[in-house]
């Protein structure tokens, strides 16, 4: 029953002051307000101005007579509790009036306690009306009304291309479209009202629409990639419906077939894999024969400028060249290179060899290069050794390349939360503009400016170390002002845990 502190209020209409005012004081102690009115016209006025949920009305009144004003107060307002207060005389109106739609009547004269119990009679009844009305509120938020909603509206969402789903605030399925059956290979006679996971087998994509209530997104769409297996992929995008007071009721979640534009992408890919792998060897050839070419100049007296332009182009060949193997690198990540070869790679032991190798890099430029790492043996990372190789090769080959000469790069391992390696990648660089950082994730993404300008690169690399570190659990972020150098940070999960993420 109701909670809240809601007071009925009742007016009492009778021409005699002496009732009037008997029936407001045992209604007062009713803990209803009273609103009295001494003929019909103030009684209808008096409703109409500010209504009541109970009238008990007087038959026989001076001016207009009671039948009427009955008649007037259902032209009126239908939901109103009408009792006749009538004397014996007029008991057979009563009864027409009763027949008319009036809720009960009270001979007169009474006593306090009839009165007492037709009101309260009245007040259960008007309870009732008002929980039913409430329940039916209610059950209009939770939705569930559309299913069996005959509309217009109800027909164009049927017949959409998209699958379209509504779940209720409880996260039970209150529609569903043709077409969403068809994607989820459900029964075209399904029913709707069971939780979505009865009906889709991927609880992480139940868990996403679940908890798109609770987060506090202002209602922004949320996409989600479902792989339904042979080769059939929905782009699952859904958004949370809030009611008028702004309390979650629900949410619409869409599901488009992706499956050709993920296929396009997969052809795009072993092309460009192809092309990078036809690419590379020719292209290697003319930089190794452009070598011995300019080692045959170098031999003879007067082509220095000959052989100038020949070590440009045997620069941008070499340029090529990388270009080339970071679209390998590329197309290997999209084929899931980061557990191509899954093993349990110890980076404490790759590290220093790694940074043995570049250590003639730091040293044409005249850079410290330094490596920290913790004591002991650290927690293994599970991921294919090459990929975890090429991660830190880009990063740390970066901080080196966008360092000035005589710099200085500081590589640092550390253990210090259980479960994560964290990896520091320091240089007293170039630094990038807080208003690039991000960007530089983004594949062919270069900083150009003029510090920058000639230094040759595809922008790849960053966007290579992303994937491998996305698909391994990990991260990686950078902390960097222009001039100032730049900190990048990788965190690597340890362990079942990588390969589970
Ligand atoms: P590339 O080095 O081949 O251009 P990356 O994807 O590795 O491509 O890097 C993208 C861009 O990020 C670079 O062009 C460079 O401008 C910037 N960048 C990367 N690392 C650093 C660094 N340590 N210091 C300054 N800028 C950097």
């Amino acid at each position: 029953m109701e909670t809240n502190n809601w007071q009925p209020k009742v007016m009492v209409v009778d021409d005699e002051e002496s009732i009037r005012l008997a029936v407001e004081r045992i209604l007062t102690r009713l803990d209803c307000r009273v609103v009295t009115a001494a003929d019909g016209q103030e009684c209808l006025e008096l409703l109409g101005q500010e209504g009541a949920d109970i009238v008990l009305l007087d038959l026989k009144m001076p001016g207009m007579d009671g039948m009427e004003v009955h008649q007037r107060i259902r032209e009126q307002d239908d939901s109103i509790l009408v009792i006749i207060i009538t004397g014996y005389a007029t008991i057979e109106t009563a009864i027409e009036a009763m027949k008319q739609g009036a809720y009960d009547f009270i001979p007169k004269p009474f006593e306090a306690e009839q009165l007492r119990i037709v009101i309260k009679r009245a007040l259960d009844k008007l309870h009732l009306t008002r929980e039913t009305k409430r329940l039916e509120e209610e059950r209009r938020r939770t939705l569930f009304d559309l299913a069996t909603e005959k509309s217009r509206t109800r027909s164009i969402v049927e017949a959409m291309p998209n699958g379209v789903m509504v779940t209720n605030s409880q996260g039970q399925v209150v529609l569903m479209n043709q077409t969403v059956r068809e994607q989820l290979a459900l029964d075209e006679d399904c029913e709707i009202g069971q939780s979505m996971d009865s009906y889709i087998p991927d609880q992480e994509l139940c868990a996403f629409v679940c908890n798109l209530g609770s987060r506090d997104d202002d209602g922004q769409v949320s996409t989600y990639e479902m792989n339904m297996g042979q080769e059939v992929t929905l782009l699952v995008k859904a958004r949370p419906i809030h009611g008028d007071d702004g309390g979650h009721l629900g949410s619409v979640v869409v599901f488009v077939d992706i499956s050709a534009i993920r296929k396009l992408d997969r052809l795009k890919s072993e092309f460009v894999a192809k092309v990078s792998h036809e690419l590379r060897s020719p292209l290697s050839t003319i930089h190794e024969q452009m070598a011995m070419v300019i080692q045959d100049l170098l031999e003879q007296e007067g082509l220095i400028h000959d052989q100038r332009i020949l070590s440009r182009v045997q620069e941008r060949t070499k340029g090529l060249i990388n270009l080339v193997e970071d679209l390998l690198d590329l197309s290997r990540l999209e084929a899931g290179a980061a557990y191509q070869q899954v093993q349990d790679v110890h980076v404490e032991e790759i590290l220093p060899q790694l940074v043995d190798y570049l250590w003639d890099q730091a040293k044409e430029k005249k850079q410290e290069l330094n490596l920290s790492l913790p004591q002991g043996s650290l927690d293994p990372v599970q991921a294919d050794a090459k990929a975890l190789e090429s991660v830190f090769n880009n990063v740390i080959s970066n901080a080196l390349k966008y360092t000035p000469e005589e710099g200085r790069v500081d590589v640092t391992l550390e253990a210090d939360q259980p479960g994560w390696l964290t990896l520091r990648v320091a240089d007293t660089g170039y630094g990038i503009d807080e208003s690039e950082q991000a960007r530089i994730f983004e594949r062919f993404y270069r900083v150009k400016n003029e510090k920058t300008r000639f230094i040759t690169g595809s922008g790849l690399g960053l966007p290579i170390v992303k994937g491998i570190l996305d698909d391994l659990g990990g991260s990686i972020h950078v902390h960097s002002k222009k001039g100032e150098g730049s900190t990048f940070v990788i965190t690597l999960p340890t362990g079942e845990r990588g390969q589970e993420e």
